[in-house]
């Protein structure tokens, strides 16, 4: 046996030589990693890594995915050259750990044993805290040269790192641009004046419950279909003025769902992140703070723990891009001025460069891979152990199973609700025959998920009613949203079910597609309460076919459809159009002989146009988003494009929610941001919207921004919330009830009663009607009790009872529609999405 020192000598020799193989990012990118003013974005960080792959042994990548503007999501393999061959196989074996049905205890020991860690670690995903994914090319660098902190071999041989370089692509390459054209000048390090990603902005770490996103796809898809991970670390970067990092445990409360090893885990790794850290003398490690909740479950990570996925963020102290900070020792917030147990060795101010995100990103990355190596059986075992707990958790019911009935107000919806789940790793299963079920009765095709499931936490997170929240509800313990139910806000029915009950059903694999039948009639209808009608009557607009609302309810092939229903003449061009449509949007086509007699509205191919400011904006993007899945054609309106007659272009222009005067002044001449982006619509733009409105055109205004219109238009309405303090009425992202008044053309499609997503948000008291020439119709209102459905509040709900929740304002020949609430919100909130549609169909007025 070699002596220990020689062998040391014999390793470190090998360094050097494994190292002149392989390419540096340093020798990559012409200079350091993380170097002053230096950003590499995701073409550059991409074709690094697969330049390493190609190089080293350690290293392999695949492609996960595509961003949604097309780019490449990578994803590095990295483990010892002995574990490279034969990953698959260890995939199949933390698959079959996560599964405890059919294993016996002796059996999963055993696969513990052969089995290898698998640890994912996500970069870049809010892509304006660049220092992680420029981090990511050190990691896998050293990882693969063996210039780690602990035998690479040995830690390597018990891990198989999945490291994704870059989260956000497009983001990157958004904010590097606007890094570099306005390095060196005044602007330089300023935040990018739109959303960085495409549709979400910072918003793209809020859709891990709907995963609507591509990016959110590819990496979930890695997540609970092929990998398995027992560990995921995501890491952030937060305000300049505090810590340095900070690193879990987060702060209470702990969710009842999520299984104790995940706790304890997520305790493990931080502590030996923060002595990691220490030893290296790196100052300023908090945690357990109070921004730091995993209370909510619609991000990354958060939404890994009730998967029994260990998984932790860290947040790492900002600088502006790739520019140093200088943070002055008076300019530290209070609490990172002294010593104390949660921050033992505080960072005295001075400057703060990109190279130290860079090397806090790495050494928490190399604490994490050494705590997985130490631990290896235990990470696979407790992870075999969490899913045979949850299943054993459910078996004796509270809750059993929910029940979501297929036929449903909007039945595609339905379904797409039931593929939301089915993605996010629930098990499915569908009744072959009637059953009851706590006392309930439910039909053959109804959806069941039972609680007895390796995800009940997910599960039983995401559909029980009874979110029980702390009695101090504080924004921070939230985080977020305080209600994130799917069911609710998609407007669909389910039933929680407390006790054991007997079925027959089977295991849905596949979503099957209802078989669709072409009624040969001279006209189809498309029932209104689908938000998958408003698609197919769009797409049937390009066939020039007449297409016709209903004014009142109608009978068709032995239904009858609400108000508001659509009726397609069924011409060559349609019937040619429509296999695929129906396909796609898995809605109905019901037969009709013919129009006479019915009042009908033609409808007219709608112009619409959105409003985007120079500030990012998530809820314009959102808007961007559900009009883009709803094939809704519209075009984005700058300041500058708010000029002259826009009736000429537009039928209708919406302003996604968006302070009033950030919408009316925009950017000051003296912030962070450049000429070009500069100024608000101003005055001009407030009278070219008022003769829009004048001659005709709709305008639509989401929550805040409606008050710009209420002011600037002088409508006679006001928010009745307005200027209320918390103590007196605070109701934060929670969802509330709505009643609607479907016969009218704003309501077609809606059910009586619906569910809304409600952001401290407006509740309209209009005034007479008939006042001047301005008529106010009130489409929906908040209920007269029990406002709210799920989520916090607190105060009395009283300032809200019954005031208005939509309004329609006549302005001359147009409109101005106020939506008080978040009814598109992150593209969860189908079950109020018709209100907007209905808006934006309107036609205009001659
Ligand atoms: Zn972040």
């Amino acid at each position: 046996m070699m002596n220990p020192a020689r062998l040391i000598a014999a390793l470190v020799s090998l360094v050097p030589i494994l190292a002149q193989a392989q390419t540096s990012p340093q020798a990559f990118l012409g200079h350091q990693v993380g170097a002053d003013r230096k950003v590499a974005d995701s073409r550059q960080i991409n074709a690094y890594f697969t330049k390493l792959a190609a190089e080293s042994e350690r290293v392999s990548v695949v492609e996960i995915g595509k961003s949604t503007l097309g780019e490449p999501m990578l994803m590095a393999v990295v483990t010892s050259e002995k574990n490279m061959p034969h990953v698959d196989r260890y995939r199949a074996i933390a698959k079959r750990l996560s599964d405890p049905r059919g294993i016996s205890a002796d059996e999963a020991r055993k696969l513990s044993e052969e089995g290898k860690v698998i640890v994912l670690i996500t970069h870049g995903l809010h892509a304006s805290e660049v220092g992680s994914s420029q981090a990511s090319m050190e990691t896998a660098y050293k990882l693969a040269v063996g210039d780690t902190p602990f035998d690479s071999a040995k830690v390597l041989d018990d891990v198989i790192v999945l490291l994704v370089p870059i989260a956000n692509p497009d983001g990157l390459i958004k904010v590097a641009d606007w890094y570099k054209k306005y390095l060196g000048t005044k602007y330089e390090g300023g935040d990018i004046p739109w959303l960085y990603h495409h549709y979400a902005g910072h918003d793209n770490n809020r859709d891990g419950i709907m995963h609507n996103l591509s990016e959110t796809r590819s990496i979930n898809k890695v997540l609970w279909h092929d990998w398995f991970p027992q560990i995921l670390s995501d890491p952030h970067q937060m305000g300049a003025t505090g810590a340095r990092i900070f690193v879990p445990p987060y702060m209470e409360p702990a969710d009842p769902n999520v299984h104790p090893l995940v706790y304890r885990g997520i305790g493990l790794i931080g502590s030996r992140m923060t002595f990691d850290l220490q030893s290296a003398g790196m100052k300023g490690a908090v945690h357990d703070q109070i921004f730091a909740s995993a209370w909510w479950k619609g991000t990354l990570t958060c939404g890994a723990t009730v998967r029994n996925t260990t998984a932790v963020f860290t947040e790492i102290a900002w600088t502006n891009i790739a520019s140093p900070v200088h943070v002055d020792p008076a300019e530290l917030q209070d609490f990172y001025t002294r010593k104390s147990l949660r921050y033992p060795d505080p960072w005295p101010g001075g400057w703060w460069r990109l190279r130290d995100v860079v090397d806090y990103t790495v050494k928490t990355s190399m604490s994490l891979l050494q705590t997985a190596s130490v631990q290896k059986f235990d990470w696979l075992y407790n992870y075999y152990q969490m899913g045979r707990d949850a299943v054993e958790k459910g078996l004796p019911g509270d809750p059993y199973a929910f029940v979501i009935p297929a036929a449903q107000h909007d039945n595609p919806t339905t379904l797409k609700l039931i593929e939301v789940l089915k993605f996010g790793g629930a098990e499915i299963h569908q009744a072959t025959t009637p059953f009851v079920a706590d006392g309930k009765a439910f039909a053959a095709g109804d959806f069941i998920i039972f609680s007895a499931q390796p995800y009940r936490p997910y599960v039983v997170n995401a559909l029980s009613r009874e979110r029980r929240y702390p009695d101090d509800v504080v924004p921070g313990v939230l985080r977020d949203d305080a209600s994130w139910s799917l069911p609710l806000q998609m407007g669909v029915q389910y039933s929680e079910i407390k006790n054991p009950f007997k079925a027959e059903f089977r295991k849905l694999d596949e979503i099957a597609v209802p078989s669709v039948s072409l009624p040969s009639t001279p006209y189809l209808v498309f029932d209104t309460r689908a938000n998958a009608s408003y698609a197919v009557a769009v797409a049937l607009l390009k066939t020039k076919s007449a297409i016709y609302r209903s004014s009142g309810a109608l009978q068709v092939s032995g239904a009858t459809l609400p108000a508001g229903s659509f009726i397609v003449e069924s011409t060559d061009q349609v019937k040619q159009a429509l296999p695929a449509l129906l396909d796609k949007w898995r809605v109905e086509a019901y037969g009709l002989d013919n129009i006479k007699n019915l009042d009908l509205q033609p409808l007219a191919k709608p112009r619409i146009g959105v409003y985007q400011s120079f500030r990012p904006n998530m809820d314009e993007g959102w808007a961007r988003y559900v009009l883009d899945d709803l094939g809704f054609e519209f075009t984005t309106l700058r300041n500058a494009d708010l000029k002259g007659d826009l009736t000429q272009s537009f039928s209708a222009i919406l302003f996604a929610n968006e302070a009033a005067d950030r919408i009316k002044s925009g950017n000051s001449a003296d912030s962070e941001y450049p000429p070009e982006v500069q100024g608000g619509i101003g005055a001009s733009g407030v009278a070219a919207l008022k003769a829009f409105a004048a001659k005709g055109g709709t305008i639509v205004a989401i929550d805040n921004a409606a008050m710009l219109f209420v002011r600037e238009f002088g409508l006679p309405v006001r928010n009745a919330l307005e200027g209320l303090k918390q103590e007196e009425f605070w109701i934060p992202s929670s969802l509330v009830r709505i009643e609607v008044d479907n016969t009218q053309p704003l309501g077609f499609g809606m059910p009586d009663e619906a569910t809304a997503m409600f952001i401290q948000s407006a509740a309209f008291s209009p005034q007479v009607p008939g006042a001047g020439n301005s008529l106010t119709r009130i489409v929906a209102r908040y209920p007269r009790d029990r406002v709210l459905v799920q989520g916090a509040m607190k105060g009395s709900e009283q300032p809200i009872v019954g005031r208005a929740a939509v309004v329609e304002v006549k302005q001359q020949q147009g409109r101005v529609v106020l939506i008080g609430f978040r009814e598109h919100h992150r593209a969860q909130t189908y079950g109020t999405y018709k209100l907007l549609l209905n808006a934006l169909l309107l036609p205009a007025q001659k």
